[in-house]
């Protein structure tokens, strides 16, 4: 079984239904392990949009990293995600953070994301649920990375996404 933490992000329509979404559909290739809460960041890259929710999951899967990549990009394109503007407006991102404790770098697939390090909205979730786990590549765990992140971008903490569900 494979170990691996995914960031998922929509900053379109009803935001926390497409979280919610990708959270049922992932059943179909991996096993829910942990969750983060929500947390609610501005825009990051192209500011003038709605705000993003994200959140960071830890699943195990039998897949391989390629094969899950194909299964998460077959979830966000289910799930209506319009691939039109870079670092625009989506309902729904999915990411893979960390695969085990492999590195791989081909032409679809970067693991560990490379935006860990440089992202709050990414490492304030995923501090959450593995403060400890080891960056393959810095040799630093999560939450040291956090410590010395320099992205001031604010993120809220919303709560679960069962508490959240009917308020947005
Ligand atoms: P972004 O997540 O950077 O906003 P996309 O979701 O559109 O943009 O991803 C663009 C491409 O990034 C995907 O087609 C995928 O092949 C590639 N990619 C590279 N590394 C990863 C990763 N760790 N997780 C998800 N996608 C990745
Ligand atoms: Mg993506």
């Amino acid at each position: 079984m494979n170990h691996v933490y995914l960031l998922l992000g929509s900053n379109e329509g009803n935001r926390v239904q497409w979280l919610q979404s990708a959270l049922d559909g992932l059943h179909r290739f991996a096993t829910l392990e942990k969750q983060s809460a929500v947390y609610e960041t501005a825009a990051w890259g192209l500011e003038s949009q709605p705000d993003f929710l994200n959140m960071v999951i830890e699943i195990k899967t039998s897949l391989s990293a390629p094969e899950l990549l194909v299964e998460i990009q077959q979830l966000e394109t289910e799930l209506e995600r319009q691939r039109t503007i870079v670092w625009g407006p989506r309902t729904l991102d999915i990411d893979i953070l960390f695969f085990n404790d492999e590195v791989i770098q081909t032409d679809h697939l970067i693991v560990p994301h490379p935006g860990i390090p440089v992202r709050r909205f990414t490492l304030e979730p995923l501090c959450e649920i593995a403060p400890h786990f080891l960056h393959p590549s810095y040799g630093k765990t999560v939450q040291q990375l956090l410590d010395y992140c320099t992205d001031h971008l604010e993120t809220k903490r919303l709560g679960m996404i069962n508490a959240i569900v009917s308020t947005r």
